[in-house]
């Protein structure tokens, strides 16, 4: 096993908008954690929305700060009270840590842990609170790392984080064999939605949304994909199911718009999961319908969990992500990855930085 060195390098947010690649510290882990060595870390939605000051104040709190929280690698050294993990193991990552004493986390909701709301160090939102992974190196608690089998790569590892999300929000809306489900915004986490549904036999699988990512949509199992920009989309939605609406919704678009699609196009009854962020975005909203037609309606946060069942998935092939990953970036280029990220180049769903 090669010598640790005692500094890296890694992508540093320094400012809003400035992102450079630097050298700095191997971080140094805790008797209960893992260092790392980071074999791919994606770039999020929410990583454009980080380093352009969205969050200022909270995400991160405090600048400099190393972004990236999608990624997996190599475990290259352990603490003294780590049990399981070996050095070698192939690992990915989850990025909330939860505090493990609060009534959330003892309920195993660990991402809606109640110490979140304090700087408590206990907590802890890599990639977002904590230090992330767009570094050679990264250190995170055994608790939060879970080996892929040696057929997952680490491109397809970096996925995981959103096929998990995908996976929660399954969980919480709950889709049935014969059921026809909706899937409103076609990113990373859409088309992943859109093939947990196929895959627990939905009968019928809307993707909303334009450009070529509908291309894909209907390459991974779409039955029809519905372009917003040429008619009004609940109408589109109640067209392709005889005029009743689907039984889910899953809104992954982070748009006001599609907040109103994905609550007008279920059927009376029906199940709307919000996975997308406006970016405080207020929505004008008439729900009436809530109440009128019961309609259930789940926030899915975060993935917890999720990530061993998802492994699985893709491990045995039923979940495609190799096709999701857009293009591999080394860490010098991450801002040109950013970029094209940012633009959408060639309907990219997910660019991935290899350190
Ligand atoms: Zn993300
Ligand atoms: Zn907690």
């Amino acid at each position: 096993m090669a010598e640790i060195p005692s500094t890296m390098r890694a992508a540093v947010t320094y400012d809003f908008n400035d992102i450079r690649v630097a050298e700095v510290p191997v971080p140094e882990i805790e008797p209960d954690e893992a260092l790392v060595r980071v074999g791919a870390c994606g770039i999020c939605g929410t990583d454009l929305k980080i380093v352009s000051g969205v969050y200022k104040g909270v995400w991160p709190p405090e600048l400099p700060f190393i972004q990236g929280h999608e990624w997996g690698g190599t475990v290259v050294k352990v603490g003294a009270n780590v049990k399981k993990l070996k050095i070698g193991d192939r690992v990915v990552a989850e990025n909330h840590k939860g505090c493990g004493q609060c009534i959330m986390c003892r309920r195993g909701k660990y991402n809606l842990c109640e110490v979140a709301r304090t700087r408590d160090k206990a907590y802890k939102l890599y990639g977002h609170t904590a230090p992330g992974a767009f570094a050679e190196y990264a250190s995170r608690p055994e608790s939060i790392l879970h080996v892929i089998p040696d057929n997952v790569t680490f491109e397809e590892g970096a996925i995981v984080n959103q096929g998990a999300m995908s996976l929660h929000a399954y969980r919480r809306c709950r889709i049935e064999a014969g059921d026809m489900v909706a899937v409103i915004g076609p990113g990373l986490v859409g088309l992943i939605t859109l093939q947990l549904a196929r895959a627990v036999g939905a009968d019928r699988v809307i993707v909303v949304g334009r450009g070529p990512r509908l291309d894909l949509a209907r390459e991974l199992g779409a039955d029809v994909v519905i372009d917003y920009t040429v008619g009004d989309t609940v109408k589109q939605i109640r067209d392709a199911t005889g005029g009743i609406g689907v039984d889910c919704a899953f809104e992954c678009a982070g748009t006001p718009a599609a907040v109103n699609s994905a609550l007008g196009c279920v059927r009376r009854g029906g199940r709307v999961a919000l996975i997308g962020m406006t970016g405080n975005k207020p929505v004008e909203l008439n729900t009436d319908r809530i109440p009128l037609d019961e309609i259930d309606l789940f926030g899915v946060r975060s993935s917890p969990n999720a990530y061993p069942e998802l492994i699985k998935l893709i491990a045995a092939g039923k979940i495609n992500v190799r096709k999701l990953v857009s293009r591999v970036y080394p860490l010098e280029e991450i801002n040109d990855a950013f970029d094209a990220f940012r633009k959408r180049e060639g309907g990219a769903i997910r660019m991935v930085i290899q350190p």
